[in-house]
């Protein structure tokens, strides 16, 4: 029997505690768990068996998350760890060696922007940054030290919507895997997966957990991919000598890189997510396809009004029937174009920073995601340190303001703007 998405981010994964019977999935806030005697013991450090050992690797509570958002993802499995930012890190980790590179695209939340252009140096990996709506050259960036290709389904901070089958196509062609970021999506919205990616990020942080209260990610694996088909990927392919010379392919097959993700990444990185946030991102997965729709309305809702009004330059809102991705949002993306973009502010500087002083129900805050609506002034604020060239070239210009559009009544969300747009305009 299958299940419907509404179904499934319900129960996927969850079950009646084993114990006691509970039917809400406990908090498991232990570091360790009793071995049942040695030979269970070296069963488990052996891979052998699994189960619980240390909670830096593996719980109970965590378990329940990987297994939802695998499922809604359809993939074959996951793993949580501390935040987006962890998530990247632990999805290139398994596919780089120092002098190895990633494609990725121009078009990426500002965090990842700086972790891949500056950070990922010191591991000795790089990566290659290209314009995504050029398939052509996503191609061409890519040379023989390319692990991966990296981009976000829909793109911060304008929304824009990539061609996931077009660049998977790339990445296909290549014999390298396609990473897709998933956060400003959701699952709901696309499922990466089923248009070709081998791997999808996510930062738990957003629209999974829905309220901001948690500081997550997790890396979901499609299980698709043939990691000894050449000899690129030796950690997943050959003998790991980080675990007693174990070939993670040939032993575990279809889920090589999630049992690679627990027992090198987490084991030997530590960036794993805490049982109380696992917890907390469970309650907010069971309403997610509830709060997506009503995201997804409200952004169509506030978009359309922003277009139409004198004081307001330009909306990058793809679910604008005026977007140069509306063929694309229709084709890849029917069930909505997610609920963040920006737009410009006539009056340019000035007018933004009067504007996020003058909200009243919109957060002035540096997250999105979240059921409250929040907006943020790029240019004074995260894209600060950039030069104009770089501002504009990041789509967040010195006019730009970008929203991040919440559940609340559309009306009171239109009326704050439109009180807000009077004062930074007057
Ligand atoms: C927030 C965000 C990240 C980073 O996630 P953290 O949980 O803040 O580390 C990565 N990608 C996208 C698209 C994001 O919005």
């Amino acid at each position: 029997m299958t299940f419907g998405f509404d179904t499934l981010q319900i129960h996927a994964g969850a079950r009646p505690d084993p114990a006691t019977g509970a039917r809400q999935t406990p908090i498991y806030q232990t570091t360790a768990y009793v071995f049942r005697d040695a030979d269970h013991a070296a069963a488990l450090f052996n891979l052998q068996e699994v189960g619980y050992i240390y909670s830096r690797l593996t719980n109970p509570t965590i378990a329940v998350l990987q297994e939802r958002v695998a499922t809604l993802e359809g993939g074959v499995g996951a793993v949580c760890c501390s935040s987006g930012h962890a998530a990247q890190i632990m999805a290139l980790f398994p596919l780089m060696t120092p002098g190895d590179n990633v494609v990725v695209s121009t078009r990426l939340y500002g965090g990842s922007i700086t972790q891949f252009s500056q950070t990922i140096k010191r591991f000795g990996w790089s990566a290659t940054f290209v314009d995504f709506d050029d398939i052509d050259a996503v191609k061409a960036a890519a040379d023989e030290n390319t692990k991966a290709i990296f981009c976000e389904s829909i793109s911060n901070p304008g929304g824009y919507l990539t061609d996931i089958p077009a660049v998977a196509a790339v990445a296909d062609g290549l014999g390298i895997p396609l990473i897709v970021d998933n956060t400003l999506a959701s699952p709901y919205l696309c499922k990466p997966i089923e248009m070709g990616a081998t791997l999808v990020v996510h930062s738990l942080t957003k629209y999974l957990t829905g309220n901001g209260t948690v500081t997550g990610g997790v890396v979901v694996d499609s299980g698709n991919f043939d990691w000894s088909a050449s000899d690129k990927f030796p950690s997943l392919s050959q003998p790991e000598p980080a675990y007693h010379g174990l070939k993670f392919h040939e032993t575990f097959g279809n889920l090589a890189f999630t049992f690679h993700g627990i027992a090198i990444g987490l084991r030997d990185l530590g960036m794993t997510l805490n049982p109380q946030a696992a917890h907390y991102t469970l309650m907010g997965i069971e309403t997610l396809s509830l709060r997506m729709q009503r995201h997804v309305e409200n952004a169509e809702k506030v978009a359309a009004w922003l277009e139409a009004d004198a004081r307001v330059d330009y909306v990058t809102y793809a679910g604008l029937a005026s977007s140069p991705y509306a063929a694309r949002k229709a084709a890849i993306y029917p069930k909505g174009a997610g609920a963040l973009f920006t737009f410009a502010v006539k009056g340019g500087y000035e007018a933004c920073v009067k504007l996020v002083d003058s909200v009243e129900i919109f957060s002035h805050v540096a997250n999105l995601g979240d059921t409250r609506s929040l907006i943020i002034h790029s240019a004074s604020t995260t894209h600060r340190q950039l030069t104009l060239e770089q501002q504009e070239a990041a789509g967040a210009g010195p006019s730009v303001v970008r929203l991040s559009i919440g559940i609340e009544d559309e009306n009171d969300l239109i009326r704050d703007l439109d009180q807000a747009l009077a004062a930074a305009t007057a």
